[in-house]
């Protein structure tokens, strides 16, 4: 009975347990809350060790999906879904599409979208059996790959950042060490240095290192130095957890600016650890909505990049405003984000009314 405890404390709204054994499905759907709106996030794919593990994960994600939609003022509530499996090796067609079909069942409370383990051919084939899913390619009106649009968002709120710490937004001058060269992390290196930016990047794939080297002249770090290097801004953009009692002390940026979720390993203690420091933290959910604009701009049935990144510039302005509710309350920044989405689905929840039909006009929902 402790997963009902679990559930009314962290407030999920419905959870779903969906398996078919004819094609190997065992998933979870979670939706944390739909009072903004239908909750979306994405399917993670992933050979968890335990049921409870998976369930702790979807329980934890979907949460965070409610908070990142309220914090970037979308229409939007939270969701998530994993699918217990390996991705490398229990793929087919007949899984996601069974999957499709349990997200169909939910009538657009749940809407998915890419995430770990899982990637845009999977979302074409859940579209064969569910239209509530995002992240499909351009040729279906999809918004394809999120990563750059993501990297976007990251540079208005490394903006933002700058203006509130150093007196400037602008980051001609700055110096950021940037961990993972990934998919974001590559796209926010190649903005960076247009800004006139020294970019300092560190990966453990070979790869990318080379590729960021080679193509945009990033300098390479080796290995967790990147955490430790003398540079302005830090910008987590690799696992979660970089943060934490041991890399803190080590620190020398005065800026934690970054896309990677939960970048704080206990959101606690490393947030008041950073506060402490003087260390200006963008709130990970706030700072990288990017992805999560660009997929809510699918919805209306036209995507258009060009309002997707506008509405990604909003960031700057969000992060703004994280900052003076932490200097005003004397509380550290991911305490004020918090703040500020939960008073939006608070204020939402008052209005009593869901008019999704509006908000996302073409999906009828
Ligand atoms: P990715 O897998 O393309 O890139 C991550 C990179 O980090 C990889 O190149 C990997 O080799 C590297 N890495 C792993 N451990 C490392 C370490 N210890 N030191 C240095 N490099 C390391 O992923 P991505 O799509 O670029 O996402 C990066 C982060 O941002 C993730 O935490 C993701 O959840 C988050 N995020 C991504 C998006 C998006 O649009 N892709 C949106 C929101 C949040």
């Amino acid at each position: 009975m402790e997963i009902f405890t679990e559930l009314t404390e962290m407030g999920h709204e419905r959870v779903l347990l969906c398996s078919n054994k004819d094609v190997g499905l065992k998933a979870i759907i979670a939706v944390h809350s739909t009072v903004c709106g239908p909750g979306l996030g994405g399917l993670r794919m992933y050979p968890f060790k335990s049921f409870d593990d998976a369930m702790r994960d979807v329980l934890r994600l979907s949460r965070g999906m409610t908070y990142k939609a309220a914090a970037a003022g979308l229409n939007l509530g939270g969701g998530k879904a994993v699918i217990l499996g390996d991705p490398k090796k229990d793929k087919s067609e007949a899984l996601f599409r069974a999957f499709g079909r349990f997200v169909e069942s939910l009538g657009g409370l749940y809407i998915t979208a890419e995430d770990v383990g899982t990637d845009m051919d999977d979302m074409e084939t859940i579209l064969t059996e569910s239209r509530w899913v995002t992240g499909v390619s351009p040729s279906h009106g999809g918004s394809g790959d999120p990563s750059p649009v993501t990297a976007f968002g990251v540079l208005q709120g490394m903006k933002a950042a700058a203006k509130w710490q150093f007196g400037d937004a602008s980051l001609a001058e700055r110096s950021v060490a940037i961990q993972g060269l990934g998919s974001v992390g590559y796209h926010l290196a190649s903005y960076l240095k247009k800004e006139g930016a020294t970019v300092l990047g560190s990966d453990i794939d070979e790869e990318r290192v080379e590729k960021a080297r080679y193509e945009l002249g990033v300098k390479i770090v080796p290995g967790d130095e990147i955490l430790e290097v003398d540079c302005d801004i830090l910008a987590p953009c690799a696992l979660g957890a970089s943060i934490n009692q041991a890399s803190i002390p080590k620190l020398r940026c005065r800026v934690v600016a970054g896309a990677a979720n939960n970048q704080l390993d206990n959101e606690d203690q490393d947030g008041h650890a950073l506060h402490e420091k003087g260390i200006l933290y963008a709130p990970d959910f706030v700072i990288n909505a990017g992805g999560l604009i660009n997929v809510y701009n699918e919805l209306g049935g036209s995507y258009n990049r060009e309002r997707a990144l506008r509405m990604t510039r909003s960031i700057y302005l969000n992060l703004m405003r994280v900052f003076e509710i932490s200097k005003d309350e004397g509380v550290p920044t991911y305490e004020a984000a918090d703040q500020v989405a939960e008073e939006r689905i608070e204020n939402i929840k008052k209005l009593g009314v869901r008019n999704w039909g509006r908000m996302i006009d073409g999906r009828n929902c």
